[in-house]
């Protein structure tokens, strides 16, 4: 409870902070609301690491990288001292089940600064605002709407025919959902979704369309592909329809290939499989992980994690279980911090989080190490940043 009560001390004094900043008329220079001094910049960009910089934020945007300098500095509000620390993008998690407000927080603290959470409300819709409004502390949220399946659970939202999809595809849009999460969907069912969100502009995400044995023959699953998913969940499910329909490897590579060419992101929600099955064999998971990275496709990490999860998947600090599980899977450092950075943002529509670069949300993590070496110092930053607010300070 501690860090919640300086997270929000220090929220308050940055929200006070922001009452004096404006974009300063008539000068070349945007108001410096924080200057990072000296810090050695994970970009995730093509520029690599960036040793030695400053990093200055005006309002909620990175407003310049430059080569730390001795001269006069800037006139900013807030002067952080990197002194070679470094400074990577705050990190994105996919795939989430947010039930309220109190779970918000426990995802900043462990450095978590965009959720994508899976099955919206309008309660929930409301939360992302107050967030973006600067009212809540949390990391930003993309919401999807309710789970849309022929199948029933508790707080799904059941579709049996073309017209109930149509019905359930303007009342989303008219609350203003992110995106449409489908479950199970016959052929006929999902292709009208796809054609409806498509139509009122709404990206859609979901599982493998699974629904008794259909979906599963090359033509259908070409045509899940050309539906326009901006992204499919849970990787190993779909590395098992794609084997299902390749006699030979090669054949999987050619998936992976057409995968990479619609900018499907596929994510990984792996830790949550040992929950379900202390057994659980990650190796063709891996195996398939692996691939999909060196093909260059999109990937994204998510963990399933809800404060009332049955499985134990909490929020927050799950996410470092699921970096180190991709670690394990044989992937670099590097690849493994694109999945929770630019591949989350990927799977979020949003091109302005997941690096550190002029011009990109103000969304940093000030860490010990550098990550790239060390992934485990993301446990643990020493400043997070969410969209120009200091959110935690150390003691
Ligand atoms: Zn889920």
């Amino acid at each position: 409870m501690k860090i919640t009560v300086f997270s929000k001390i220090n929220f308050v004094l940055a929200a006070l902070i922001f009452l004096d900043v404006g974009v300063n008329a008539g000068s070349a220079k945007a108001t410096c609301s924080i200057l990072f001094k000296d810090v050695n910049i994970v970009s995730m960009t093509a520029r690599g690491l960036m040793e030695h910089q400053d990093l200055i934020i005006s309002e909620s945007t990175i407003s310049s990288i430059t080569p730390t300098s001795s001269g006069p500095r800037q006139d900013c509000k807030q002067v952080i001292e990197g002194n070679g620390q470094y400074l990577s993008p705050g990190l994105v998690n996919a795939h989430i089940h947010l039930n309220d407000q109190q779970e918000l927080v426990k995802y900043l603290e462990k450095g978590i600064t965009s959720v994508r959470t899976m099955n919206g409300t309008p309660e929930i819709l409301q939360l992302r605002d107050r967030v973006l409004n600067g009212d809540v502390v949390g990391p930003t949220i993309v919401v999807a709407s309710p789970i849309t399946s022929e199948k029933f659970n508790s707080g799904w939202r059941l579709v049996a025919t073309v017209d109930e999809i149509s019905a359930a595809l303007e009342e989303y849009k008219a609350a203003g959902y992110d995106l449409v999460k489908f479950y199970e969907l016959s052929e006929e069912n999902y292709t009208a979704l796809a054609k409806k969100a498509k139509a009122l502009g709404l990206p859609i995400a979901g599982h493998y369309p699974i629904r008794d044995e259909v979906f599963r023959d090359h033509d259908q699953l070409m045509k899940v592909l050309n539906s326009g998913a901006r992204s499919l969940e849970h990787i190993e499910e779909v590395a098992q329809i794609l084997a299902l329909n390749a006699d030979a490897d090669g054949q999987i590579d050619l998936y992976l290939d057409e995968i990479r060419a619609r900018n499907i992101v596929l994510t990984t929600i792996l830790n949550r499989l040992i929950k379900r099955d202390p057994d659980y064999d990650y190796q063709p998971a891996f195996t398939f992980l692996k691939k999909s990275v060196e093909a260059g496709v999109f990937v994204a990490l998510g963990t399933d994690s809800s404060g009332v999860s049955s499985l134990g998947i909490f929020p927050g600090i799950t996410i470092h279980r699921e970096l180190a599980l991709l670690k394990q899977a044989g992937l670099t450092s590097h690849q493994v911090l694109m999945i929770a950075t630019i591949g989350g943002a990927r799977a979020l529509g949003d091109d302005n989080v997941g690096v550190v670069a002029e011009g990109k949300t103000a969304d940093l993590l000030l860490l010990r190490e550098n990550p790239l070496v060390n992934l485990s110092t993301l446990e643990s930053p020493i400043v997070i940043v969410h969209r120009g607010r200091v959110a935690k300070f150390e003691d």
